[in-house]
């Protein structure tokens, strides 16, 4: 989680750079890595948007993942909702898609950001337009939130 209580400065306060290429490689397994989680919102907009109830998307769509809390099924490496690089859900995609790479767990450390982040993500290169602390902040916070929905 990021410490909002500690009074020193995290160590992406002058902010991160980031501006999504649309490659589609953050939405495919990486090793182990596979989970997509889906709020209640997140559920009831998605929901809504195919048109769906709650029951039937949750069926044809969620798998319970560890701990408890929704997620998004995968297909052949790939969340159900990946079509070729594209999200096929992309108005009502969940809000972690809408937050990655600025999740609690991945801000964490400089490391943990290097090895889950700039490693695979041509998004987050040094090029890229530096996205504003406050921004970080918030959507991280959002992040959490909305799993615990
Ligand atoms: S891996 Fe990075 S650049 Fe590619 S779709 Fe995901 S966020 Fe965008
Ligand atoms: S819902 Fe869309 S953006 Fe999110 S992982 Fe699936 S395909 Fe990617």
């Amino acid at each position: 989680m990021v410490d909002s209580t500690s009074s020193s400065p995290p160590w992406w306060a002058a902010g991160l750079p980031f501006s999504c290429s649309q490659c589609g490689k953050c939405c495919e397994a990486r090793g182990d890595v596979a989970h997509v989680y889906v709020g209640r919102a997140d559920q009831e907009r998605l929901a809504s948007h195919l048109g769906l109830s709650l029951q039937v998307f949750r069926k044809r769509y969620t798998r319970f993942e560890p701990g408890g809390y929704l997620g998004l099924r995968f297909e052949k490496g790939s969340c159900i909702f990946l079509d070729g690089k594209s999200c096929s859900v992309h108005e009502a995609k969940p809000v972690q898609c809408r937050t990655w790479p600025f999740w609690p767990e991945l801000l964490e450390s400089p490391e943990t950001y290097r090895k889950e982040v700039l490693e695979f993500c041509p998004g987050s290169q040094a090029e890229t337009p530096i996205v504003p602390p406050e921004s970080i902040a918030d959507q991280a916070l959002a992040t959490d939130e909305a799993i615990q929905d």
